[in-house]
């Protein structure tokens, strides 16, 4: 069965202001990674626009209308230090969070058991009521909505970008049908991501020391994330994909190898066989060195076309 890929053109063209790390040529870079004969068995698919009925479910009108009327006509609108909109931001934005509804309907109605959204803006930071670092809505948080709006009883999102995902927890923080699990450097922005961070039971955070590197971060997904799965046998697997825990990344101290991400997928990949009948779905987060992204944005893909 093919594996599915979700991107749209407007993700090319969000632009969060010169310089900014979360760059249109991060993007870029994961298409051109992607565009070679080895995934050439990936069906490419536009991602639709998110409903706003789909956005409601995780976030409130204040965060909703914002996004909606403050995307400018030129330049930039700016929503906090580093999170900003150019004018074909609101288009990325309702296309990354519909992609991820889009995957989880294939998967739910069987055309498909895995799909990766290579999609801009990242969305794990973004809060009920607050877009923030980089995120303008949280793009899993809507995809897990929708699957328990589909019928599922349990969703679980795995968050290995290096930044905790405080967005999504926020988001779940009460909701025992989603299990949010994440390993993150600690310190780091946003701060948040404690292990005593629990939520009703339904929060795992598995914080990484500076300067560790893949023998860490694999203990934490032996010893915290994947029994954390076992434990809650999820209908669906959705991942926050962030790839700046690579070692080349200039916004974080943790060293992983593509290798590590090839690992952990194929580790999700197990747990996603065992309990959820394959169905699993992936979504870029954050990734700044564009050669460290596509190295791992190729191993992780490649690992979910397998098997
Ligand atoms: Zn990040």
């Amino acid at each position: 069965m093919h594996s599915l890929l979700y991107t749209h053109p407007s993700c090319l063209r969000h632009s969060a202001g010169p310089g900014h790390p979360e760059s249109p040529a991060r993007l870029q870079a994961v298409l051109e990674a992607l565009d070679h004969d080895r995934f050439a068995m990936l069906d490419r698919i536009d991602a639709p626009r998110a409903s706003l009925e789909q956005l409601a479910r995780v976030h409130d009108a204040t965060l909703i209308d914002l996004v909606l009327s403050v995307a400018p006509v030129e330049g930039y609108a700016q929503l906090d230090a580093d999170t900003a909109m150019s004018p074909d931001s609101l288009e990325a934005a309702l296309r990354a969070a519909g992609a991820v509804c889009a995957a989880v309907d294939a998967l739910l109605d069987g055309s498909a058991t895995r799909a990766f959204c290579a999609v801009r803006p990242p969305g794990h930071h973004a809060t009920r009521d607050t877009p923030m670092g980089f995120c303008l809505f949280n793009n899993v948080a809507v995809g897990a909505a929708h699957a328990l709006a589909r019928g599922l009883d349990r969703v679980a999102i795995v968050d290995f970008d290096v930044h905790h995902g405080n967005g999504t927890q926020d988001i779940f923080w009460r909701e025992p049908r989603v299990l949010y699990a994440s390993t993150h450097q600690s310190p780091l922005y946003p701060g948040t991501g404690a292990e005593n961070e629990t939520g009703v039971g339904n929060i795992v955070n598995a914080p990484l020391a500076p300067r560790t590197g893949g023998e860490v971060f694999r203990d934490a997904f032996l010893s915290r994330v994947l029994p954390a799965l076992d434990n809650f046998a999820p209908d669906l697997i959705i991942i926050s994909a962030g790839f700046d825990a690579h070692h080349r990344d200039p916004l974080a101290e943790i060293n992983l190898t593509e290798d590590d991400f090839d690992w952990a997928t194929g580790q999700l990949m197990q747990r996603a066989a065992r309990h959820s009948g394959n169905r699993l779905v992936s979504l870029l987060e954050g990734g700044y060195d564009l050669q460290g992204l596509a190295f791992s944005v190729a191993a992780h893909v490649g690992r979910l076309m397998k098997g």
